[in-house]
């Protein structure tokens, strides 16, 4: 049974249809990867999955306890309950993800406090763990994101996105604007995390790189709708 499902979702901005009827899974432990030009309705797709954009017409539910039927259906507080302890998000933005002029630790700590945890210590300390497992280096811990490079900043969205423990991972563009061989070592990070924890993910990309590298089922997206779709290994198959 699919822990992610989006069915026959519809959204127009003005007399832009940015996404077309689209449809989409991901079993438990699955990256999904959405791959298509700028424009295609894929950031679009990603925002709806993290309960921040409603679309005209469609549903959308998670398999998780306590999560019941359409979830575009939810109230406000509901929707941010679960964005807030269910789902992890990176953005291609830093600045959509973080407070950029606060410590990298109090960034990944404060999304912590749902949890109810009040010790200082123990909010640091399992920033700290969550910041490591991001391959973050912790002898920048209290440095704020803008001082920091692309990369690193991106580190800390992961491990903020991640901290929680998520039920479902969503990377938007995460190695887009790094540098080369600084995107390598982030997809490494990426995919070692998502082979020792088993997280299902879904990650939009306009790089077919990526969602090879990472992707165990692909969609491909163009102007908002699905123009294919299918395990990895299918769709990248040498003809
Ligand atoms: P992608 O992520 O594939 O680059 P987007 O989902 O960002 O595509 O955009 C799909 C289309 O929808 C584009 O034409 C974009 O300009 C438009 N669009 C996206 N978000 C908005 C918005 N908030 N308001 C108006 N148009 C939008
Ligand atoms: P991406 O690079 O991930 O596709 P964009 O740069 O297209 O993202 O969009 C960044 C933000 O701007 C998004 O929140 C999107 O909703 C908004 N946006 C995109 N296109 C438009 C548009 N034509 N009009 C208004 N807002 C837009």
């Amino acid at each position: 049974k699919p822990l992610l499902s989006v069915e026959n979702v519809s959204k127009t901005y003005g007399n832009v249809q940015a996404v077309r009827n689209v449809s989409a899974i991901a079993y438990p432990g699955e990256v999904l990867g959405i791959v298509g030009e700028s424009g295609s309705g894929k950031s679009t797709l990603l925002r709806m999955m993290n309960l921040e954009e409603t679309p005209d017409t469609g549903t959308y539910t998670l398999d998780l306890p306590d999560t019941p039927g359409n979830l575009f259906e939810l109230d406000r507080f509901a929707r941010r309950m679960l964005c807030a302890t269910k789902i992890g998000i990176v953005y291609q933005n830093p600045h959509l993800g973080l407070l950029m002029k606060h410590s990298s630790s109090g960034n990944v700590a404060e999304r912590l406090l749902v949890s109810g945890e009040r010790s200082f210590a123990i909010l640091r300390e399992k920033a700290t763990t969550a910041l490591d497992a991001s391959e973050f280096p912790l002898d920048r811990l209290d440095a704020p994101p803008i001082e920091l490079s692309g990369g690193m900043q991106q580190r800390v969205q992961l491990a903020k996105a991640i901290a929680l423990e998520p039920a479902l991972l969503l990377l938007d563009e995460p190695t887009t604007g790094l540098d080369v061989s600084v995107q390598a070592l982030v997809l490494d990070t990426l995919k070692r995390l998502q082979q020792d924890r088993q997280i299902t993910m879904v990650v939009v990309s306009h790089d077919l790189g990526v969602i090879r590298t990472l992707a165990d089922r692909v969609m491909v997206m163009r102007r908002g709708e699905v123009v294919e779709t299918g395990l990895a290994d299918q769709i990248f198959q040498d003809p």
